[in-house]
């Protein structure tokens, strides 16, 4: 079940995965690939990495976060 855990702990960048359809892998912010399963409102974990991207303004794939 670690899988419901992955889907929910990471964060991607919208702009380079605007829609992703539902099970579509997707590269996560700290650069980890997954199914996409939908947002979760209330992620019981956070991946770290992920975390400390989102926290800068600018991401690695030069997109920038928060704000358009
Ligand atoms: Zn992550
Ligand atoms: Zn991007």
């Amino acid at each position: 079940m670690t899988d419901e855990i992955e889907r929910a702990a990471h964060a991607y960048c919208p702009a380079c995965n605007p829609a992703p359809g539902l099970g579509e892998p997707v590269t996560a912010l700290c650069g980890a690939t997954h199914p996409y399963w939908g947002r979760r409102e209330r992620p019981v974990n956070n991946c770290p990495a992920c975390e400390a991207v989102v926290a800068k303004t600018v991401y690695p794939c030069g997109h920038t976060g928060g704000g358009r």
